[in-house]
């Protein structure tokens, strides 16, 4: 006599089969499944879970089908991104940083915490979408570059300011980052500008792994620079390293690079301050171009890609040695 449980399993697609952990049919005809979705996301989960409760459903036998999900704790490192001032580049830079990870392979996701002033959902052209929630949790919005995304741009009409006080904009980041970010193993957070309260708060309440600081290479922004790393410091965030924002002008017509806010003055005061410098990105008029429209550098191909690739290099090795 065949076994009515084998029967089943052998009924499911071989996707479904290598996640299978365990199925029992009772005698009432209820088919209990579990299924391990270990680095899946909540799309692949969902995917799996519609699969074998229509393949088992249409089995003789069987009148209703149980399916339980288990999944191994993702190893979850925030990567905090901050200035000491806006403007300085910092979310183009956390953009990027992000899309770059992805294509080195690594499973990131990115958190828009500027909640006064989105701008990721732009930045990584995906206005206008909606997040989906399951349970209590967000599920964040997907890009087209392999980098899933949640800001407060994504959860109010762009037109409305938003004039919350310290608590409501804490619980706000909060559901942010306690998203359902499924198998992303890296969250990269793009912090408010300044180094006020809020940011002091987020960092003692979510514990990035490492920061990294965005400084434009004139000596004003430098200083400001200085105080993100005291910020990171009290909040005993250890920083990785600066990033040197629009070093040199690239000429759009003939290539030639000048340097209108000097260079070389972030490399130097993570000298002087003992950090490390983890690389330069210069100011180009495509950056800018290429953000406003939605299509991060770091997705191309060309020297701006190249240079956030090459300081994704030196964040994943840190990470990979924290
Ligand atoms: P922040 O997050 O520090 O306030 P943004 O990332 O919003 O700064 O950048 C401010 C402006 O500068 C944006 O218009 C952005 O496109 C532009 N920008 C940022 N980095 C560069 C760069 N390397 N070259 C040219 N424009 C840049």
């Amino acid at each position: 006599m065949t076994d009515p449980e084998q029967t089943l399993r052998d009924s499911l697609p071989p996707q479904a089969l290598a996640r299978l952990q365990s199925l029992r049919l009772s005698d009432a005809g209820v088919a209990n499944a579990v299924l391990d979705v270990s680095g899946f996301d909540a799309v692949e989960r969902e995917r799996l879970e519609q699969a074998v409760k229509a393949t088992l459903i249409g089995q003789p036998g069987v009148s209703e089908v149980r399916v339980a999900l288990t999944a191994d704790k993702v190893r979850r490192r925030i990567v905090a991104v901050g200035s000491g001032k806006g403007g300085v580049g910092k979310s183009t830079v956390s953009a990027n940083l992000a899309v770059a990870l992805a294509r080195m392979g690594r499973k990131v996701g990115l958190v828009d915490a500027d909640i006064y002033g989105p701008s990721q959902p732009r930045l990584l052209g995906n206005e206008g979408a909606r997040p989906a929630a399951q349970g209590d949790k967000l599920i964040p919005v997907p890009s087209k570059w392999g980098v899933p995304v949640l800001s407060m741009g994504h959860l109010i009409a762009p037109d409305k300011a938003i004039a919350w006080r310290g608590p409501m904009a804490s619980n706000a980041l909060g559901q942010l980052i306690d998203a359902d970010w499924g198998a992303a193993e890296v969250l990269i957070v793009d912090l408010p500008p300044g180094t006020g309260d809020v940011q002091l708060t987020m960092l003692q309440r979510y514990k990035p792994a490492g920061a990294v600081i965005v400084s434009t290479p004139q000596d004003l922004a430098l200083i400001d620079a200085r105080r993100a790393i005291q910020l990171f410091e009290v909040g005993e965030v250890p920083v990785i390293g600066l990033v040197e924002n629009m070093a040199g002008y690239a000429c759009p017509h003939c290539g030639e690079v000048s340097d209108p806010f000097g260079q070389g003055g972030a490399e130097a005061a993570a000298a002087d301050l003992g950090q490390a410098f983890l690389g330069r990105i210069p100011l180009d008029l495509e950056i800018r171009k290429a953000s406003d429209a939605g299509t991060p550098p770091a997705a191309g191909e060309g020297p701006q890609s190249e240079a956030f690739a090459a300081i994704a290099r030196r964040i994943a090795t840190w990470l990979d040695n924290a």
